[in-house]
């Protein structure tokens, strides 16, 4: 496994890091969660990613038991707020008092006194950019937060929390967590410039479009049974399965097995390419699945092969 940093921080991260989406707490078993986090750690992957809102807590404890095992200064621990956590009009949202409450509620079921990497998980148009940054600036006076950013915000957004932190005197966004795959490549306009000049680095989601770039999903087919697809308590992921996509996957396909790859490492060394990324977040539903997945680790697509892609993509 190979490290980069995190935007302009002292951090370094795994290239692949493993999130907790749907999974854990959710639709894969505690067993299964836990072998899969163990496989992660013993392959490197030194980065572990939740949110408040991922089952409404119950993949922060997930997570949080199964690191408990280990060192802690030995993995960086990533969690988030905004999303709807109770019924009241404070329950949700980026407001001083929310972020307090959310961070001591996240510590508590994760079971650790810090959170390495704490988010803002959308933007929140009703709170002032200030309030927010003065909040979690706080929490990171206080010990409890080492490092913030921001997800799926947009690029001016975060410019002006830049600005606002600048002016201030307060710290700054380092990271931000976009969504980011082959087959979603929003961030290359605009998000990737502005970080750039700021220092932020990407960790972005579903770089597999949740399992769709590995190859599984056949145009045609039912979904493979046990596969997310397949999930009736998850949402439909019919706006990743088009016609048009599954195309593009299996031209993709050709490509990896000439590379001697994947597909599924070869979306995954795709997107390492940036080198404003720091990190891929992956799922797995099976600690298999990382075995193969973080094989892309250190793998540099050559500039024709870079090329092919591209021509596969722009259709
Ligand atoms: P991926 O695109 O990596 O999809 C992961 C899923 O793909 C797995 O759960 C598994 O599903 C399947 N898969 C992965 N590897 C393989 C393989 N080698 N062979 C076959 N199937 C495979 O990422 P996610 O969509 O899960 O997102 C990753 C993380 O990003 C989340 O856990 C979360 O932490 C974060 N996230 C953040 C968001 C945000 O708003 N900030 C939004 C969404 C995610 P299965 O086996 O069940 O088919």
């Amino acid at each position: 496994m190979e490290y980069r940093r995190l935007g302009n921080t002292g951090l370094k991260v795994s290239e692949i890091s493993l999130g907790s989406w749907l999974t854990y707490g959710g639709y894969v078993e505690e067993n299964n969660a836990t072998a899969s986090i163990d496989k992660a750690y013993e392959l490197g992957i030194n980065f572990f990613d939740t949110a408040n809102v991922y089952m409404r807590g119950e993949a922060e404890k997930v997570v949080g038991k199964a690191l408990s095992k280990y060192d802690r200064s030995s993995y960086v621990l990533a969690t988030k707020v905004f999303g709807k956590m109770g019924d009241g009009p404070n329950d949700a949202g980026l407001s001083r008092k929310h972020i307090m409450e959310q961070c001591h509620a996240s510590l508590k079921r994760l079971g650790t006194d810090y959170i390495d990497i704490y988010y803002c998980h959308r933007y929140h148009p009703e709170t002032p950019l200030e309030e927010t940054l003065r909040a979690l600036d706080d929490l990171v006076r206080q010990g409890k937060v080492l490092y913030f950013g921001v997800s799926e915000w947009t690029a001016e957004q975060m410019s002006e929390a830049v600005h606002i932190a600048d002016k201030k005197l307060l710290d700054r966004i380092v990271v931000n967590q976009p969504n980011y795959s082959m087959l979603h490549r929003n961030i290359e306009k605009e998000i990737i410039p502005v970080s750039e000049k700021h220092g932020i680095g990407q960790v972005v989601f579903s770089p597999l479009a949740q399992g769709v770039l590995t190859g599984k999903y056949k145009k045609g087919e039912a979904a493979p049974a046990g596969s997310r697809a397949a999930q009736e308590s998850i949402q439909s992921m019919n706006h990743v399965l088009t016609e048009e996509n599954l195309e593009k996957v299996e031209n993709l396909k050709k490509i990896a097995e000439t590379e001697n790859l994947t597909l599924s490492q070869l979306a995954i060394a795709w997107i390492l390419r940036q080198p404003n990324v720091a990190s891929a977040l992956v799922g797995a539903s099976r600690p298999e699945q990382l075995e193969e997945n973080v094989k892309a680790s250190g793998v540099k697509l050559k500039e024709e092969t870079l090329q092919q892609i591209e021509e596969i993509l722009s259709i």
